[in-house]
């Protein structure tokens, strides 16, 4: 399985070093997006992947689903199929009210608490997480997990931790973040075991904050990296 890290920036990210969440999972010729974050698309684009089979949303902050909607016209000018959209509840509305507004894109959303889905190889299932809106965390294939946005310590993430593989985080700041909802990269780091652990959702503006308290304990993802597991 082949993880590609396409968007490794927060909603507070300023321009385009870091672009929003977006993670692309591969195997064996499937191929899912766990969030898809403004100009993550791009970056796709880039590696000429459109063909995804599925997106799993974590949660309807911007910085996790805008590049959804520019990624559903490309696939509608390449005739592709409308693609299926996991999200916990809330994602058809928005979709619906682009459309309305005379938007021809086109996705099969199915919305759930706790999104879930077998394609090919690669099974995902959903637990919830701590954030400020609702929100989920994923676990892919027993198992890497994606905490998409969370406060930590956060009960059901750190339970399913203690047998995960791999670990990708969200680590919004070097401290203090946990009253807007985020983990701070003193709190990933002293909750989840270091070397499972890869960091991503960084404010570009505070990396060099972020990469002095990480101190080469654990990963910190950039766009672009790829990684097998
Ligand atoms: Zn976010
Ligand atoms: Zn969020």
């Amino acid at each position: 399985m082949e993880i590609t890290f396409l968007g490794t920036g927060a909603g507070s990210t300023l321009g385009s070093k870091r672009m929003k969440s977006s993670i692309l999972i591969e195997d064996s010729g499937n191929s899912v997006l766990l969030d898809l974050g403004t100009g993550a698309n791009f970056k796709l684009e880039d590696i000429g992947k459109l063909n995804i089979d599925a997106i799993f949303i974590s949660h309807l902050h911007i910085d996790h689903i805008n590049g959804i909607f520019d990624y559903l016209v490309q696939r509608k000018i390449h005739g592709m199929n409308p693609i299926k959209i996991y999200s916990p509840p809330g994602f058809g509305n928005i979709l619906n009210q682009f459309k309305t507004e005379g938007n021809e894109i086109d996705a099969e959303v199915i919305e759930s608490k706790l999104p879930s889905a077998k394609i090919g190889n690669i099974e995902v299932r959903s637990v919830k997480a701590c954030h400020k809106i609702y929100a989920v965390a994923y676990i892919i294939n027993n198992k890497i997990i994606y905490s998409g946005d969370t406060a930590e310590p956060c009960n059901e993430i750190v339970s399913e931790s203690k047998d995960a593989e791999l670990i990708i985080h969200e680590a919004t700041c070097v401290a203090g973040c946990e009253i807007y909802g985020h983990t701070s990269v003193k709190d990933a780091l002293s909750i989840f075991p270091n070397d499972k652990l890869i960091l991503t959702h960084i404010p570009s503006q505070k990396e060099k904050d972020i990469f002095q308290e990480v101190n080469n304990r654990a990963k910190i993802a950039y766009d672009g990296m790829r990684i097998n597991v």
